[in-house]
C-alpha cells in the first residue's frame, strides 16, 4: 500500500514539475528590430500590436497581426524591423469576434504617461553608472530593522528644518514626493542616524490612481491599486513622459541606499488588480488571472473588487518571475506581500524558495490575512495561521500589535498601553516572536491560541504601520488623559516601541512616529491629503527626546545579540519571564555571553500602569540602561539591589 501510494505521490509531483514555462517576455529590442510575444487564453483569435510615436495620444507609425506559435495554442509572436527605440506599443486579443482592448500587455518593463502603452527602450541604458557595482547590504535575516515609508508622506514637506547640531543640515529638498528625494543627502542622514537598515517602500509600481499627467494638482495615494506590477509608478518620476526617467531614477534610490548600508523592501500587491474589465490580465486572458465563485461572479478576497489566483498556474509564474525581474532588474532586497492570506501556501513557498536561492538573508513577509472571503480553501491559503508551513515567509504578529495599542475594530478601545489588564500573554507571544515558549500561557494570547512561528525570524513585531491610525493618533483616541497631554503621549509611545523594539521577531515602524508624527486623527489615509499625511520635520525639533530615544533602542538592538537571537531554541534557552502584574511584564535574557553578547543578563520591565510598580528581580549589581525616556549604552546609573521601582507608564532596561 505504502509503495503505491509513495509512487502516486510521485508521479503528482513530476506532473507539477512538468508544468509548462511561461515565457512573460513581451518585448525584445535590439536596434535592428523588436519581437512581440504574448501569452493568451487557448481561444484567443488575433493578436493585434500597434506602434505609436508617443505614450499617449500623438500618431500609430505602425499594425501588425502576430502569429500564434508553432505547436501551441496560446503563445503568440511577431517582429517589427527597424530601430524602434522611444517608441510605443499595445496588445490587442481578439475573442469571439471582438477584441478587448488596447493594452500594454501583462508584464511591461517600461511604459508611458499613465501606463497605457508599452515603452520601447533599451533597459540597460536606465542603469545609474556604476549600477554593476551595486551590492545587497550585508545584514542577517534577524538583524533587519525595517522602516515602512511612502515617498510623499517622507519627503513632500517644504519645511524641512533641522537642527544644526544634528547630522543632518539640508533645509529642503529638490525632489519632493519622488524616488530621488531618497538620494539626497538629507534623507539618507536622517535614516542612518535614525539606525534602521531597511527601508520598505509602499507601493511603487505603477498604479492607477494617480494622473500622472496632472501631477500639479498634488493628490495623494498609498498606491494599493495596480497597473503594471513591473514598472515604477510614474507619479514619482521626475518625468512620467520619458519611460526610461522612472526606471533610471528608481535605480538610483535603491543605489544611493545601499551605499547607506540600508536595504530596500518592495510592497507588493498581486492579490488584485485595480480593475478586472480594464486590467491588463483581463484584456490578455479573460477569466484566467482571477478567481470566481461558485455562482460564476468574481471573488473578493482583498476587499477590493476581486481576487486574484495565484492557484492558477500561469498566475503563480507571474508572480515568480515579477519578484525575480525586481530581483534582477533593480537590486531589490525584500518583499513584503500585501493581502499574503489571498495567496496559496504553494505559491509563497515557491517565491521564498526562489528567493533565498538568490539570497537566504532577504526577507519574505506579509499580512497573514485577507480582506474578505476568498474562492479558495483557507487551510490553503498564506494565513498567518498557516506560517508554519511556510518556513521561508513571516507574517505581521497582530496580536502584539492589538496587545499594545487596541483591537483594529475600533480606534477608541486601548489594550496594555491604556492601562488595561489581560492584554499580558498577548505581549509575551510577541516579546519570543510568536514562537512556542513553556511561560506563555497560549490560551489567553488574543488572537493566535498556539505560536505560529516556527522561528522568531517568522514574526514582524510593530504596533502601528500605514493602515489604521498611526500611534500617536490612537494613544490619544484611546487613552483619555493623554489627550492634550503630550507629556504622558509620549511616555506611552516609547513603551510601545520598547516592546517592539526588544522583541525577538523583526521589528518595524512607521515612517514618522520617530518624529511624533500624527494623522490628524485620520483612520484611513490612503487619499487624504498631504496635509494629513506628510512628515512634519520640525518633529525632530519639538520632540528630540523621541528621535533619540528610538534611535537609542535601534543601536541597543543592533548591539546586542540577545534582543536578537534569531532562532526559537536560543529565544527558549535564554529568554524567561520573572514575575510581573497586571499592565506589568518583566523578562530577563540570560547568559547572553554564550551568544556573543557583551552583556551577560538584561532585564526588561514593561510598566503601563498609570502608577509606580515595585519589581523583584534576582540579586546583583545592575547598570540601568534605558529608563523613561532616555536610553544610554554606557549606562545611566549602578544599583546592588534585588527589587527596582518602575515608574508610571515606562520602561527600564538593564544588564548585570
Ligand atoms: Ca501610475
Amino acid at each position: 500500500m505504502k509503495k503505491i501510494l509513495l509512487t502516486v505521490i510521485i508521479a503528482l509531483t513530476m506532473a507539477t514539475a512538468g508544468a509548462r514555462d511561461y515565457n512573460f517576455n513581451e518585448m525584445t529590442y535590439t536596434p535592428k528590430a523588436t519581437t512581440f510575444f504574448l501569452n493568451t487564453n487557448d481561444d484567443a483569435q488575433a493578436v493585434t500590436v500597434r506602434i505609436y510615436d508617443a505614450g499617449k495620444d500623438g500618431n500609430m507609425l505602425k499594425k501588425i497581426d502576430l502569429k500564434r506559435v508553432k505547436g501551441s495554442k496560446d503563445e503568440w509572436t511577431g517582429k517589427v524591423k527597424g530601430d524602434l527605440k522611444g517608441k510605443f506599443y499595445t496588445f490587442d486579443v481578439k475573442y469571439n469576434g471582438n477584441y478587448m482592448g488596447e493594452n500594454p500587455g501583462v508584464f511591461a518593463k517600461a511604459v508611458g504617461v499613465n501606463g497605457r502603452r508599452g515603452a520601447i527602450i533599451d533597459l540597460a541604458e536606465t542603469n545609474p553608472a556604476e549600477w554593476g557595482q551595486d551590492v545587497r547590504p550585508a545584514i542577517n535575516l534577524k538583524d533587519h530593522v525595517i522602516y515602512e515609508m511612502h515617498h510623499r508622506d517622507f519627503s513632500i514637506a517644504r519645511n524641512i528644518n533641522l537642527d544644526p547640531k544634528i547630522t543632518v543640515k539640508r533645509v529642503s529638498t529638490e525632489y519632493p514626493g519622488k524616488f530621488l528625494a531618497l538620494t539626497e543627502p538629507w534623507a539618507i542622514g536622517h535614516l542612518t542616524d535614525l539606525g534602521v537598515n531597511a527601508v520598505h517602500v509602499l507601493p511603487s509600481y505603477d498604479y492607477a490612481s494617480i494622473d500622472e499627467t496632472k501631477l500639479d494638482q498634488n493628490r495623494y495615494n498609498w498606491g494599493y491599486d495596480p497597473l503594471n506590477y513591473n514598472v515604477p509608478e510614474g507619479g514619482y518620476s521626475t518625468n512620467p513622459y520619458d519611460p526610461t526617467a522612472r526606471n533610471r531614477e528608481f535605480k538610483q534610490m535603491v543605489q544611493a541606499l545601499h551605499k547607506a548600508g540600508i536595504r530596500v523592501i518592495l510592497d507588493v500587491v498581486y492579490n488584485h488588480t485595480y480593475s478586472i474589465d480594464d486590467g491588463n490580465f483581463q484584456k490578455t486572458c479573460p477569466g484566467t488571472f482571477y478567481r470566481k465563485n461558485a455562482d460564476g461572479s468574481w471573488s473578493n478576497g482583498s476587499g477590493c473588487g476581486n481576487e486574484t489566483a495565484s492557484d492558477q498556474e500561469i498566475m503563480r509564474q507571474y508572480m515568480l518571475a515579477s519578484v525575480k525581474y525586481w530581483i534582477d532588474e533593480y537590486h531589490i532586497d525584500g518583499f513584503r506581500f500585501d493581502l499574503m492570506g489571498v495567496h496559496d501556501i504553494e505559491t509563497m513557498n515557491k517565491i521564498a524558495d526562489m528567493v533565498h536561492s538568490i539570497d537566504p538573508t532577504m526577507l519574505v513577509y506579509g499580512e497573514g490575512w485577507s480582506a474578505g472571503s476568498c474562492a479558495y480553501p483557507g487551510d490553503k491559503l498564506a494565513m498567518k495561521a498557516n506560517v508554519k508551513q511556510m518556513p521561508g515567509v513571516a507574517a505581521f504578529s497582530d496580536d502584539i500589535r492589538d496587545a499594545l495599542r487596541g483591537p483594529w475594530d475600533g480606534d477608541d478601545k486601548a489594550a496594555f498601553l491604556g492601562g488595561l489588564p489581560g492584554f499580558e500573554e498577548s505581549l509575551k507571544f510577541g516579546i519570543v516572536g510568536a514562537i512556542q515558549h513553556p511561560q506563555v500561557n497560549y490560551s489567553k494570547v488574543n488572537y493566535s491560541k498556539e505560536p505560529f512561528a516556527l522561528e522568531p525570524t517568522q514574526m514582524i513585531s510593530y504596533v502601528s504601520c500605514h493602515d489604521d491610525m498611526c500611534l500617536v493618533d490612537r494613544l490619544r483616541a484611546s487613552v483619555p488623559d493623554v489627550k492634550g497631554n503630550d507629556k504622558e503621549l509620549v511616555k506611552l509611545d516609547l513603551l510601545a516601541q520598547t516592546a517592539v523594539f526588544t522583541s525577538q521577531g523583526i521589528p518595524f515602524m512607521l515612517s514618522g512616529e520617530e518624529l511624533l508624527r500624527d494623522k490628524k486623527g485620520v483612520h484611513n489615509s490612503y487619499e487624504s491629503p498631504d496635509s494629513i499625511n506628510r512628515l512634519d520635520w520640525n518633529g525632530r525639533i519639538k520632540h528630540p527626546e523621541v528621535f533619540n530615544y528610538y534611535k537609542g533602542l535601534i543601536s541597543l538592538r543592533k548591539h546586542h545579540e540577545g534582543f536578537r537571537l534569531g532562532s526559537a531554541d536560543l529565544v527558549r534557552k535564554h529568554l524567561e519571564f520573572l514575575p510581573g502584574g497586571d499592565c506589568l511584564v518583566v523578562y530577563r535574557l540570560k547568559d547572553l555571553k554564550q551568544v556573543g553578547d557583551t552583556w551577560n543578563n538584561i532585564i526588561v520591565i514593561l510598566n503601563s500602569n498609570n502608577e509606580k510598580r515595585t519589581v523583584k528581580m534576582p540579586k546583583s549589581t545592575y547598570t540601568i540602561v534605558g529608563d523613561g525616556d532616555i536610553i544610554n549604552e554606557a549606562g545611566l546609573y549602578t544599583i546592588t539591589t534585588d527589587e527596582i521601582i518602575v515608574p508610571s507608564r515606562s520602561a527600564i532596561i538593564m544588564h548585570d
